[in-house]
Formats: C-alpha cells, sequence, structure tokens
C-alpha cells in the first residue's frame, strides 16, 4: 500500500488545532503538558487513536486528505482529550464523565463519541464466496487471482474449492 502523503499546509493546519488545544489545557491545569507526537499512519475505517503511554495520535492520511478541516476540527481535539483524561486520571472509561468534561470544559467543544465521515473509500471490499459448508469473504486481492486462473482457494473446514457468488453484491 502507497503512504498517503500529506501536503504541508495541512499538517501545518493539524499542529496549529493541536497546539491550540493543548493550550488551553495548560492553561486549566497550570501544567506543561509535553506536545503529542502526530503520526499520519492510522489504517482502516478509525479516523484516529491515541496512544495513551506513548502520547502519540495517529491520524487516518485518507479521512484527513477528504474531509481536511472538518476533520482536524473534530478528530485532533478528540484524541487530544483522551491523552490529556489518561495523564490526569488514569485508566477510565474511554467516552465516560472525564472524557467530556475534558472536551466541554476544558477544550471548549462538545463532546461526541463517534466521527461522521464517509468511509467508503477506506473500506476494505470483499467478495463473497461459497463452499459447501458456509459463506467466506476473499480480499479484493484474492478475489483478482480467482479471475485470473492464478490460484484458487479451499475451505480449510471441508475441503471444497471456493466458489465466487457472482450477484450477490457486499
Ligand atoms: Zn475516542
Ligand atoms: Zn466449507
Amino acid at each position: 500500500m502507497n503512504r498517503t502523503r500529506i501536503p504541508i499546509a495541512l499538517q501545518q493546519a493539524v499542529m496549529r488545532c493541536l497546539r491550540a488545544k493543548l493550550q488551553l489545557a495548560r492553561q486549566h491545569f497550570a501544567i506543561e503538558f509535553p506536545e503529542p507526537k502526530i503520526v499520519y499512519q492510522q489504517r482502516g475505517t478509525s479516523a484516529g487513536t491515541a496512544w495513551l503511554q506513548a502520547w502519540e495520535i495517529r491520524l487516518n492520511p485518507v479521512l484527513l486528505l477528504e474531509n481536511q478541516h472538518t476533520f482536524i476540527d473534530e478528530v485532533v481535539p478528540h484524541e487530544l482529550a483522551h491523552l490529556l483524561v489518561f495523564r490526569q486520571f488514569g485508566q477510565v472509561s474511554p467516552h465516560g464523565r472525564e472524557w467530556r468534561w475534558m472536551m466541554g470544559s476544558v477544550l471548549q467543544l462538545p463532546a461526541s463519541r463517534t466521527h461522521q465521515f464517509a468511509v467508503s473509500s477506506v473500506q476494505s471490499k470483499t467478495f463473497p464466496y461459497q463452499c459447501v459448508c458456509q459463506q467466506h469473504q476473499l480480499t479484493v486481492r484474492r478475489h483478482n487471482r480467482v479471475l485470473r486462473g492464478e490460484s484458487e482457494y479451499r475451505c480449510r473446514r471441508c475441503g471444497e474449492k471456493l466458489q465466487f457468488l457472482a450477484n450477490e453484491n457486499s
């Protein structure tokens, strides 16, 4: 998979948002929290994740590029709040009382647990196959190998060859 390149201007916008929100937290707690590391390596359909021990925020580069400032305004503070909650309260429920308070009272944002981005571009597509005993989902890569006649796949349970269910779209 190719690494998605994030334009410098967008990376700067991420850092501006991060620093502005971090500043609010520093003022509120009178603590010089270190700046979290931002990594553009989140895979799959998650917009971002907070790595509490590593003090790191991983952002999904594809969703960032597609949603730009909506993504930044929503995901960066959300993940930062997870780090701050961990630093101040330890291991508590991820979107519980402490997190909601951190979002609302400290970072001055509405606390919504989930993001509403369209994820179709990062959803991995699979293709339905059938053996004798069950249905299977093959990845695009395997499906293409079957179509090109390069590979065939067998069910590990019944040993039968998998057949593509052509008219079932999933
Ligand atoms: Zn969260
Ligand atoms: Zn089977």
